[in-house]
């Protein structure tokens, strides 16, 4: 069984061994969950708060520090749960008439008995992209970025818009430059701010001089391999993995 017990964006762990895992049993602090999906292999729950709780054993550890912690199967795993909790703390009433929702947790949706409606997880595409300048890639830190951690230029889909717009788009509005050559390169379902699916691009440079949009970004750079001055928050994310590709092909 595989307790996955998510509060906001942590995820309960123990220290076994000098590491940490999940819980193994949760029986000792049943009282205080709630639970939000159950199955044959799966107990997976929540709490109302953590204030005066006592875990015992137990302790939360954010998203981040678990995703980089655990192997890619489980980080995934507990991705999609922490989804799903958002997806239901979100949807405790309904959007149509505004009477309260049954959860419906063996088809992961919620339900509502006076209209009569269903309402499913919504998922929100956004891009995230790779922009290459002859050997160099660009590279750019965000204004709520961990300290050092710099990234790829990524942002939210918009109603209306084709993926190869948006990339386009944020790319101008965050740092002001035109790219063309869009190739796909891969998707990643992502936690933060919550159910977001990344879908990553590479592009070439077209044209313009880096302007950055300092609301959203505080530095911005092409830089070769071995310059790249900083790591994403965690090396679960695509962002990561764009990066290390790029790091790989190019490192004498
Ligand atoms: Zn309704």
């Amino acid at each position: 069984m595989i307790n996955i017990i998510v509060y906001k964006h942590q995820v309960l762990v123990k220290n076994t061994d000098n590491s940490i895992t999940l819980p193994d049993t949760v029986s000792g602090i049943s009282n205080i969950l709630i639970p939000i999906y159950v199955s044959d292999n799966h107990f997976v729950a929540t709490i109302n708060d953590t204030i005066n709780i006592n875990l015992g054993e137990f302790y939360f550890i954010g998203l981040r520090q678990a995703l980089s912690h655990f192997n890619i199967e489980l980080a995934k795993q507990i991705v999609y749960y922490q989804q799903l909790n958002e997806y239901y703390l979100t949807h405790k009433f309904c959007g149509r008439c505004g009477a309260k929702t049954i959860l419906r947790a063996i088809n992961k949706f919620v339900y509502c008995e006076s209209c009569n409606s269903e309402n499913y997880p919504h998922i929100a595409p956004s891009i995230i992209v790779r922009i290459h300048k002859e050997d160099k890639i660009l590279m750019a830190r965000g204004v709520n970025f961990p300290p050092e951690s710099y990234s790829l230029i990524a942002g939210f889909v918009e109603i209306g818009e084709s993926l190869e717009e948006a990339v386009k788009r944020e790319t101008l509005e965050e740092i002001g430059l035109e790219i063309d050559s869009l190739n796909y390169w891969g998707s990643q379902s992502w936690p933060y701010p919550s159910n977001s699916l990344m879908i990553g691009y590479t592009a070439k440079y077209k044209s313009g001089e880096i302007k950055l949009d300092t609301t959203e970004i505080e530095a911005a750079d092409f830089y070769r391999a071995t310059e790249i001055p900083g790591r994403p928050s965690t090396n679960f994310s695509i962002a990561s993995r764009m990066i290390d590709e790029f790091y790989n092909n190019q490192k004498i």
